[in-house]
């Protein structure tokens, strides 16, 4: 299948310059949707995931599917204040702006096999944060996976080595 037929680019969003990458063209069409989580699932197949970890808000569309058809947990990573429970936090740098990303403490076990999921792959900071927070609470990065990876800027190398699938590059 060639996903890039579903993914729409709007330009200048969210600022001048940036050519977005809609994800929404493909995932509100069931079957295409559908062939993509599976393609990813195939891909990570053999790593005995215990969880899928996704930061807010498109990794929950990719992380949330992928983590029922592996019959692994869901854990969230949500931006700071929005988790009810007790948190540990750390700050990142997107390719607009930057934030800070928050997990709840007791969300992970030491030694679980965490695959990290997200929408889009593009300088590496999220995941980064991500893979920091999950190693905080013992929890071990078995890898990473997209739909699409923006290759041009490199993101890959911010991620220390970690085995990483995207389903589209750019
Ligand atoms: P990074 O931290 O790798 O620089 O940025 C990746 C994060 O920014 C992802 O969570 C992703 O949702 C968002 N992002 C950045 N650019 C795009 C884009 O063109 N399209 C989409 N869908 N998300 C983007």
């Amino acid at each position: 299948m060639n996903y890039k037929d579903y993914i729409r680019i709007i330009p200048d969003y969210p600022q001048p310059g940036i050519r977005f990458k809609d994800i929404t063209t493909l995932t509100n069409n069931g079957p295409v949707y559908a062939h993509a989580i599976d393609a990813i699932r195939q891909a990570v197949a053999d790593k005995q995931i215990d969880l899928v970890a996704g930061p807010e808000a498109r990794g929950f569309i990719i992380g949330a599917p992928l983590a029922v058809t592996l019959g692994a947990g869901f854990v969230p990573i949500r931006k700071s204040g929005k988790l009810p429970g007790e948190v540990i936090e750390a700050s990142y740098d997107l390719e607009y702006g930057n934030d800070k990303l928050a997990i709840h403490k007791d969300a992970i076990k030491p030694g679980q096999r965490v695959l990290i999921a997200d929408d889009l792959l593009a300088t590496g900071g999220t995941i980064a944060t991500t893979i920091n927070l999950i190693r905080q609470l013992g929890g071990e990065v078995v890898g990473a996976a997209f739909l699409i990876e923006l290759g041009y800027l490199d993101g890959r190398k911010k991620l220390d080595g970690i085995d990483i699938f995207s389903l589209m590059t750019y």
